[in-house]
């Protein structure tokens, strides 16, 4: 999965440091981010690689996390001019990034970066935010409100009836594959309890043992993602929720084709059944 970066190594926790030239820097324009361009190739730029195409002036940044000794920084001030060096490209570039610890760091990157576009202003009293010095959060010096980073809790799941998997296609997934079912937790519910309404509210079926399995951070949707396998309870007919569902069908374990289990949870639970892991 896209957060299994061995033997490299993550550290998220608070810091406040300086970039070396070879720190890498992120910055955001809606959901595109800035890569340097070698060639066909299209990397994180460094401090050093913008600074050679900027006279030497480090553009104003601060710090994010560090993965072993390289340290990952946001600015929100383009820090280049676009040329055929500098292009802005979509953060999904990130899905399958030629370095896939950079692409790790990048979907992390931009989470970070989607919960920091949204919290310029207190949510409380309308004052403007500043960056807390000793954790990771946003304080108000006016009302002293503090908003920490948020992370959305998904469920994907699993269902199986004997030999055949649940597989489905969300309308907004522009992928023509068929996944698993998944959905955000509501307010007020366990993860177990997001599983059976999930599936009750998109596939019109009920499901019984209910069993947790692994979970990935998956930055691109804010998320953090647990996963599950359970089955079938009852009559197997699918009654689709068509606003949300573009197809789904009970396919057999032999009809089921490879899946790349180094990116998504989805994937990895679709491959785990597949080789009868589950
Ligand atoms: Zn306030």
């Amino acid at each position: 999965m896209i957060h299994e970066i061995a033997p490299r190594v993550m550290h998220n926790e608070f810091r406040s440091q300086f970039p070396l030239a070879t720190d890498y820097l992120f910055y955001f324009e809606g959901e595109d981010v800035l890569l340097f361009k070698n060639g066909e190739s299209s990397t994180l730029p460094t401090f050093e690689k913008i600074a050679a195409d900027n006279e030497g002036l480090f553009p104003l940044a601060h710090y994010l996390f560090s993965i072993d000794e390289t340290a990952f920084f946001l600015t929100e001030k383009k820090p280049v001019a676009l040329n055929d060096s500098f292009v802005m490209e979509s953060v999904r570039c990130f899905r399958h990034f030629a370095e896939p610890w950079l692409g790790f760091a990048g979907a992390t990157a931009s989470h970070l970066w989607g919960w920091e576009r949204v919290n310029k202003f207190c949510g409380v009293c309308g004052s403007k935010m500043d960056r807390h010095k000793k954790e990771r959060a946003f304080t108000c010096s006016h009302c002293e409100n503090i908003v920490y980073s948020r992370i959305a809790p998904v469920v994907i799941v699993a269902v199986n009836s004997g030999d055949k998997l649940l597989m489905a296609r969300n309308l907004n997934n522009s992928i023509q594959k068929l996944f698993l079912v998944s959905g955000f937790v509501d307010v007020g519910e366990s993860l177990e309890e997001a599983v059976v309404r999930e599936v009750k509210e998109e596939m019109g079926i009920a499901i019984k043992n209910i069993r947790y399995i692994t979970s990935q951070p998956w930055g691109f949707s804010n998320s953090l993602i647990a996963g599950f396998t359970a089955e079938l309870e009852g009559d197997g007919t699918l009654h689709i929720q068509e606003d949300e569902i573009a197809e789904a069908a009970w396919v057999e374990r032999k009809d089921i084709p490879e899946y790349d289990p180094s990116l998504s949870i989805s994937s990895l639970l679709i491959e785990m059944f597949r080789k009868q892991q589950l």
